[in-house]
This record gives C-alpha cells, structure tokens and sequence, in this order.
C-alpha cells in the first residue's frame, strides 16, 4: 500500500484525461468477460456477422501490475513505453495516466501519444533513422529527446532540428535475443569517436547513450555488458566536452515471473548491480520496455471454423502430413483445425516475433474450460491453421488437444506483444476486435 501511495503521489500531474470509453470497461476475470461475450452472442441476432469473430480480452489490470513490478525492482529507471509493441489507444492511455513516459517510432507515434495529452517531454524519438520531415515535426511539437548512430543523421538533425537533445544508440551484445536489432541499429565502440567528435564541430547536444540487447531477450547477462559499454562511451563524451546525464537501457525485458528461463527479476537484478557498478553517479535512466508491458495483459479467443480429420503417418516428418487415401497401417489419427485468426493477423507475431503460441480449449460442446483440465478425454496430435488461403498461414504445427468441432473455441494466452500493432487484413479478414477489462481495483483510479 506504502508503495502504491508513494508510486502515484505525481499522478495529478501525471493524469492524462481518459476518455468515455475507458469508463465503461468491465471488472470481471478475463475467463468470466470471454464466456459472457461468447453467450452473448449465441443469443444475439444470428445475421450478425461479427457474431463468431476471434476477439482478445485485454485486462488492463495486469498492465498496472506490471507496472508496480516494475517500479518496485528497478525504482531507479523510468519506463518509456515502446509504443511501437501495441498501441491499443485504452493501454496507452493507462500508461500515461500511471507516468509513463513513451518510446516512438515514428510521427504518427508521436502524434499518437501527443494527443492524448502528454508531454513533448515524456517522449523519446527512439529510432536512429529517421525521415527529414518527420524530425521537423518533431522539432515543431518539442519532442527534443531523439536518438542516433551515424553521421548522416547528425547533418540532418543539424539542419532541421539543431536543439535537439541527443541520444547515441550504441552497439549491444544481441546474440542471446529473439529478434536481433543490432543487424539494423547501433554505432560499435571503434565508431563512437568519430560521432562525438561530428556532432561536436556541429554545436549538438548530445546528452546520452542509449542501447537494445535485442527484444526478447533470454540471457540477463548481455545487459551487464551493455551497461559497461555505455560507460565507456560516457567517458570518451567527457573528452568531447559532452556531459551526458542519460543512459537509455532499451527494451529487451522478458514478462515472465518464474521458471528456469529468463525472468523478469533475473534481468531487474543484473541491471541493477550493473548501474550502481558503472553509474553510481546521479544520472537520469530511462528503458523503452515493450513486451513486459503488453505481452502478458491480452489473451485471444479464435473460434473453430472449420477441421479435416487426417491420419498422420508416424514414419514421416514433422511437418509431412498425408491425406486420407495415403493411410498406412500404425498411422495416428490426427486434425486439422482452422480457426478465424492467423498469421496475417493477430499470429503474425509467429512470423515476425519468432514466437510458439499455445492454444487451449475454451469452449467444447457448448461446455466452458478457461484453465481447466479435461478429464478423461483422449488427446490427439493436432495442427491449428488460420482462415487465409495461404499455407503458410499455420498457428500450430503440432500440439495435443482433444476431438473439436467447428463452433468450439480456442484461447490463447500472453498476446499482447507484437500482434495488434502488425496484423493485416490480407483475404479480406477483419482484424480481431479488443474488449477490456481489469482485475485490478486500482485501474479504475486512473480512469
Ligand atoms: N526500443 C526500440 C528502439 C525497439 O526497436 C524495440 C523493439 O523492437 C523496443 C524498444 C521494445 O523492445 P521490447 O518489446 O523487447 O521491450
């Protein structure tokens, strides 16, 4: 209680008007919100074409708790959103309205957080290549903080946007991540001289480093390393006449609470040892952390729109499946299910975010099972396909699940990180719409 007093004694300044449709949302568990929506429309106007659509459940409450982890483990580093991992306009408007401040992209994600009504200042412009018109309006609307790696980006700062204040993104170890950034972004060591030394004969403000381990990243090791890089650019800026204030840790950070993998906690520990090792001075540190924010707070409903028995051959591959006429004696029956979301949709995080996503029954023969085994049903190998007419469009190639039908539900949980912000609407399917709720209290202050 002490802490969340503590945690929110700025939120006047902080409070962000939410607007109309944050105020009606649900307080029920995400389980009871999915039934009663599914219910609801059994009994709704069967021409409803939306009647049977994949929809997430976003509880917004796990956001804010989120939150509270995170200010309770590394009090020391201010949270700027990665805007770019879901802007689903309900969680950034609690982001805003709980302080946090916001990493964007681009100028519509600029535009995006600035109409909500937060400050020029809460923003970083956090990619390092950045087009000359969208730096301009940056300048216009004040959003100084922005970061960069090569020189080119220097002049065209210089030329449009000389007061900036600038942030160098340095090269970090990202070969312990799911999705390497280091290919793309980040000035190495050897190049750092030659930057500062650029952005010293052009009159810059550079005021800090910044750097991504890579997003989703599985060894908290690498932000040691990372820290320690930052410090020696922080000294070599010292003899540029550069007194940085800033470090900017990125983004990277795992949602996960316990198991033998990465953890939340495990992370928070290493940073923290690291920046009191290589920072014990009174510096501002920021992060740009996306997945830990939105990944755990959105689960999927997909329903089962149609299936195709198939008789796996065991003899074969993985990924072989053989048709009916193929039947060879000790095949397994098997299914193919298909389900009204897919990787040009919600899943794309499949092909983009390198993610394995589980599905679970939801709802079989009009029977409810959200976190519940099922007893005394037999298992078969199962593969989960989306609606396109692509075949490269499959959820799941191989999981156990008991017999389906068309008209049962699949969920899927921890979908809140890089599915929204990229699914298309390729073949003409819609994207899957979000209903919200919070199983915390606490949100509805902030509403
Ligand atoms: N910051 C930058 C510059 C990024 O490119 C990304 C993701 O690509 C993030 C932050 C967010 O990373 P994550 O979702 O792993 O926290």
């Amino acid at each position: 209680e002490h802490l969340r007093s503590n945690l929110f004694c700025t939120s006047k300044f902080n409070k962000v008007k939410l607007v109309d449709d944050l105020l009606g949302i649900s307080d029920l568990p995400v389980s009871e919100l999915m039934k009663q929506h599914i219910t609801s429309l059994k009994v709704s106007d069967e021409s409803d074409l939306e009647a049977e659509n994949a929809f997430f459940v976003a509880d917004l409450g796990e956001v804010y708790r989120q939150h509270l982890r995170w200010k309770t483990r590394l009090p020391r580093v201010e949270p700027f959103y990665a805007v770019k991992c879901n802007p689903d306009s309900m969680m950034l408007k609690l982001l805003a309205a709980l302080g946090v401040g916001f990493d964007c992209a681009s100028k519509l994600e600029i535009q995006t957080i600035l109409s909500m009504g937060v400050d020029p200042g809460r923003i970083i412009y956090a990619n390092p290549c950045k087009q000359a018109s969208f730096i301009r309006y940056a300048a216009q609307k004040e959003v100084r903080m922005m970061t960069f790696d090569n020189v080119d980006e220097l002049h065209k700062i210089k030329q449009h946007f000389p007061s900036a204040q600038l942030v160098l993104r340095i090269l970090a170890d990202d070969s312990k991540s799911l999705c390497r950034l280091g290919l793309k972004f980040g000035a190495s060591l050897e190049s750092v001289d030659q930057l500062l030394q650029t952005a010293q004969n052009l009159e810059l403000d550079v005021i800090g480093v910044s750097f991504h381990v890579g997003s989703g990243c599985y060894d908290e090791e690498v932000y040691a390393d990372a820290v320690w890089r930052a410090r020696v650019v922080f000294d070599k800026a010292a003899r540029y006449n550069f007194n940085f204030s800033l470090l900017d840790v990125g983004g990277g950070f795992s949602h996960l609470h316990n198991g033998d993998g990465i953890t939340f906690e495990k992370i928070a520990n290493v940073l923290d040892t690291a920046l009191k090792n290589y920072f014990p001075e009174d510096i501002r540190i920021i992060a740009e952390p996306g997945r830990y924010y939105a990944a755990p707070a959105y689960t999927i409903a997909t329903q089962i729109i149609a299936r195709r028995p198939v008789l796996r051959n065991q003899e074969a591959g993985e990924n072989d499946f053989v048709d009916s006429e193929q039947k060879l004696a000790g095949d397994e029956q098997s299914f193919m299910y298909y389900i009204n979301d897919g990787v040009y949709g919600a899943f794309n995080c499949i092909l983009f975010d390198h993610q394995i996503v589980h599905p679970k029954v939801l709802i079989k023969d009009d029977i409810f099972y959200f976190d519940t085994t099922m007893t005394g049903e037999s298992e078969y190998s199962s593969s989960v396909w989306g609606p396109t007419c692509d075949s490269i469009d499959c959820v799941n190639k191989d999981s156990r699940l008991p017999e389906l039908f068309p008209g049962d539900w699949l969920y899927f949980e921890e979908m809140g990180a890089y599915t929204i912000s990229a699914a298309s609407q390729f073949n003409g399917f819609m994207k899957s719409n979000v209903l919200y709720t919070s199983t915390e209290n606490k949100v509805f202050e902030y509403i």
